[in-house]
């Protein structure tokens, strides 16, 4: 145990219950007798490690984490807020058990978002995502309620980095031929006619391009899908303040599960694809083709985050769906089954209808 591990329990002063950290207030509140206590303003800055210390010694970084729950439905690993023992997984849904605590020393995340949206805002973001969701079943409305979103903060790297690349390819030029071709006319004799067509001519072309990357976001959970992380963004990541234990309470939260250097790897796929439209710009012309790009990266330095996300999760028909609410911005991402009889009647409806102008304009 670290000397100075944080505590993750935060007894209210006034009635001794267990404080939880209150979205609409920014602070730790007591839902028994409605203290609010503020969270101590940060001893320092966030800060961001160089790649070569991807590994930082167990116990220099490391402090007692909540108790980490798995799912044995879906496998993924929850942690519960402290005093908590049971739950239900906010991935799958299904019930979780917490019959011991085994807290393992957690990579204490450099940086948090704290949750800016409470439950009832998320439920009412997921029923107007659903309502105006087209040929989803009726049942859909009834589950996600029922089930209620829960709130966990899920694990991001950022990466920065500086990018140096060469590159080959070749830069398009178009131009215009005269091309002649017959036709017949309307008294169907063969005229020979002219007509302008645009072609490309290619030149070689190579250079080199840099760049200066920011805070460049990779999900380090496998519980949810990137995509439909991605489509949360963005993130205000302006607003990230120094990780305190005190912004978990009353959360869940999952420890990372991405290693910082394959999480690299996918940082890089995200940069490479900027630094090729910064190579189409640089060939320039009218067109390009890209044969090789070759990036070096420096200066690459990284952090870990937690994010708030609600999460509803459902299962229907035997299968297993996730919405999940960015918890500051409001903004839904999900994925809801389709109602085979809603879609039918749609097309039944569309080949009446064609069926009837067919009538109408009498053919
Ligand atoms: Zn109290
Ligand atoms: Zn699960």
């Amino acid at each position: 145990m670290t000397p100075d591990a944080p505590p993750d329990r935060y007894p209210c002063p006034g009635c001794g219950a267990v404080l939880a950290f209150s979205p609409r207030d920014g602070a730790l509140a007591c839902p028994y007798c409605g203290r609010s206590e503020p969270i101590a303003a940060p001893r320092s800055a966030v800060r961001e490690r160089p790649l070569e210390e991807a590994a930082p010694a167990a116990g220099a970084a490391a402090v007692p984490g909540p108790a980490e729950v798995a799912c044995a439905a879906c496998g993924a690993g929850v942690a519960l807020p402290a005093g908590e023992t049971a739950g239900k997984c906010p991935f799958c849904g299904s019930s979780l058990f917490a019959p011991r605590a085994s807290t393992e020393p957690w990579l204490v995340p450099e940086g948090v978002i704290p949750f800016a949206t409470d439950r009832e805002q998320a439920g009412s973001a997921i029923r107007s995502w659903i309502a105006s969701r087209w040929f989803a079943p009726s049942a859909l409305r009834r589950l996600v309620r029922t089930e209620g979103a829960q709130g966990v903060y899920l694990p991001f790297w950022t990466f920065d980095a500086a990018t140096e690349s060469e590159y080959t390819g070749e830069r398009g030029r178009h131009y215009w031929e005269t091309q002649s071709y017959t036709e017949r006319d309307a008294s169907g004799r063969v005229q020979t006619r002219t007509r302008r067509v645009q072609r490309t001519r290619w030149y070689p072309a190579s250079g080199r391009v840099a760049r200066r990357f920011d805070d460049v976001l990779v999900p380090a959970t496998r519980s949810v899908d990137p995509g439909r992380l991605t489509a949360l963004e963005p993130w205000d990541l302006a607003k990230v303040v120094p990780f305190d234990t005190a912004y978990l309470a009353g959360f869940k939260a999952q420890r990372h599960q991405v290693e910082v250097d394959a999480g690299f790897e996918d940082a890089k796929t995200t940069m490479a694809a900027v630094i090729l439209g910064d190579v189409r710009a640089d060939i320039g012309g009218d067109e390009q083709r890209v044969l090789d790009v070759r990036t070096a990266h420096s200066e690459v330095t990284y952090k870990q985050l937690l994010l708030p996300v609600w999460i509803a999760a459902y299962r229907f028909r035997g299968k297993v769906y996730q919405v999940a609410v960015n918890a500051r911005t409001g903004e839904v991402s999900g994925e809801r089954p389709y109602s085979v009889w809603k879609i039918a009647g749609l097309v039944a409806l569309i080949a009446a209808a064609v069926a009837a102008i067919a009538l109408l304009s009498g053919r």
